[in-house]
């Protein structure tokens, strides 16, 4: 009586080379713990220190995945094949695209890389993987910032990145790829400028062209890895699809406030970002860092985390956060870590695959039925006025009308017009009692946003005469008052 164990290739070196053992019959459970007895090196890649499998550690009885059987008390009859398909155990999965052959190092390029090269894990392999391999940088923003610096500086052969936006002073305070020289610039001007500074040797490639699902898995099927430092959701769905449909790395990082998140979703090794966030959240409930703020040192911290994956990913070495969401919150100085689970169900990369293709997703991220955009969509279309058409109201004396300012106060503090009355969006519902049914509403916050979605909400709520300020607080500075502070 036995039964036989498939060893896969990364634990193969803790069973003495084998590719399958043999064992006794008897449950899953009871198979793998006398696995472990006989090659205790294999423990702690296959259990956590509490003794559970691990999460990436799946476990297959012939062809079927016993969580789907009876989990560990699936029994292993006499005869019977028992497969263990590690996502994240024994070490990074390598890119298997990136070579090493092709390449040499110039003496300049020893001198260069020489803290790299000192280092059994980078070495001259490592260092020529790294010379061989391309990135793509999606935004040249807050994340994209240090990630390209660093990977500049690093040796990665060819950084793509994508970017359609110009240098403003108020990216300074945390796109630290920008300065003063480069203000006006767009910003894949500058940063390219500040890389090839840094590191003549290396390719950079940029793209203006927005991202969209046309041209998304040309590009992304030209790079190694994909970086995605965007600030949105439609663009964080559309590099994950992208990613998954391609079988590429997508090293993710996001940041608000004081809090960021890092991980790497890699669909053929572990879950991918549907699998963590199935559905985007409403339009209008998490805000932007536009809207929310971020301190500026918070990207720097992700951006780098980012930049660390990569060179990880393509030198092939240690564990990448695959299958692990790591958390950093600023404030309270903590780094957490949360498991993360390939969903069977995920219908880009789950066992039933529902999504082989890229989606609108615009549409998907702003037809949630929960937000303030559905309003939008079911025909409550709010007017708008100009900030001219509001400095003539307010010469006139504003008759019949309120101009209601929806930002939040400390921004009301750095600056607002005096015949404004501040309540703040999420608070609108309280004030309700404050404003006429007769009167015009005219709502404003910063850009035009967020009040046309309180404009959205006050519709709902029965009052018929409401019109957004377009553009907002920062279109009366550039239009009517140039002396106005902008943030
Ligand atoms: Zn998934």
């Amino acid at each position: 009586m036995s039964i036989t164990i498939r060893i896969p290739t990364p634990l193969r070196p803790y069973v003495g080379g084998n590719k399958q053992v043999s064992a006794e019959p008897g449950t899953v459970e009871g198979v793998l713990s006398v696995l472990v007895t006989t090659y205790p090196d294999l423990q702690r890649h296959l259990f956590t220190e509490q003794g559970k499998l691990r999460s990436f550690v799946n476990v297959y009885l012939g062809d079927e995945d016993v969580r789907y059987l009876q989990g560990p008390a699936t029994p292993v009859p006499d005869g019977a094949m028992l497969s263990i398909v590690p996502s994240v155990a024994g070490g990074a999965p390598a890119l298997q695209t990136v070579k090493t052959g092709e390449v040499s190092l110039s003496n300049a390029e020893i001198r260069r890389y020489s803290r790299h090269l000192i280092m059994p894990e980078v070495g001259m392999r490592g260092q020529k993987r790294l010379k061989n391999s391309s990135v793509l940088l999606v935004g040249a923003g807050g994340l994209g910032s240090p990630a390209a610096m660093y990977l500049a500086a690093a040796g990665v052969g060819r950084i793509g990145i994508m970017d359609f936006d110009v240098v403003d002073e108020s990216n300074l305070q945390r796109q630290i790829i920008h300065g003063m020289s480069t203000l006006g610039k767009t910003k894949l001007e500058s940063a390219k400028l500040r890389m090839l500074d840094i590191n003549p040797g290396i390719q950079v490639d940029t793209y203006t062209e927005p991202l969209t699902s046309e041209n998304a898995l040309r590009l992304f099927a030209e790079y190694d890895v994909i970086a995605d430092g965007t600030d949105n959701f439609p663009t964080r769905y559309l590099v994950n699809d992208a990613c998954v449909l391609l079988g590429k790395p997508n090293v993710y990082g996001s940041i608000f406030r004081f809090e960021g998140q890092a991980s790497v979703f890699w669909a053929e090794h572990g879950p991918c970002y549907r699998c963590l966030y199935p559905e985007p959240p409403p339009p209008g409930l998490v805000p932007s860092c536009a809207e929310g703020g971020v301190l500026g040192v918070l990207p720097g911290v992700i951006g780098v985390i980012q930049a660390t994956e990569v060179v990880k990913l393509l030198i092939g070495e240690g564990e990448p956060l695959i299958g692990r969401l790591l958390l950093y919150d600023a404030l309270d100085m903590k780094f957490r870590e949360l498991k993360l689970r390939k969903d069977p169900t995920c219908p880009i990369c789950g066992e039933h695959r529902t999504l082989d293709h890229l989606i609108d997703y615009e549409a998907f991220c702003g037809s949630s039925i929960h937000g303030v955009a559905a309003g939008d969509a079911n025909g409550l279309a709010v007017d708008e006025i100009t900030v001219r058409d509001l400095d003539q109201r307010l010469k006139d004396g504003l008759n019949g009308a309120t101009l209601i300012d929806v930002r939040e106060p400390h921004e009301w503090e750095i600056v607002h017009l005096d015949a404004a009355k501040l309540m703040p969006r999420l608070d609108l519902p309280s004030h309700l009692g404050e404003l006429s049914q007769t009167d015009e509403l005219l709502v404003m916050c910063r850009s035009g946003v967020r009040s046309g979605q309180a404009a959205v909400f006050l519709k709902q709520m029965g009052f018929k005469r409401v019109k957004n300020v377009r553009g907002g607080i920062l279109a009366w500075a550039r239009e009517i008052d140039p002396e106005m502070p902008t943030y």
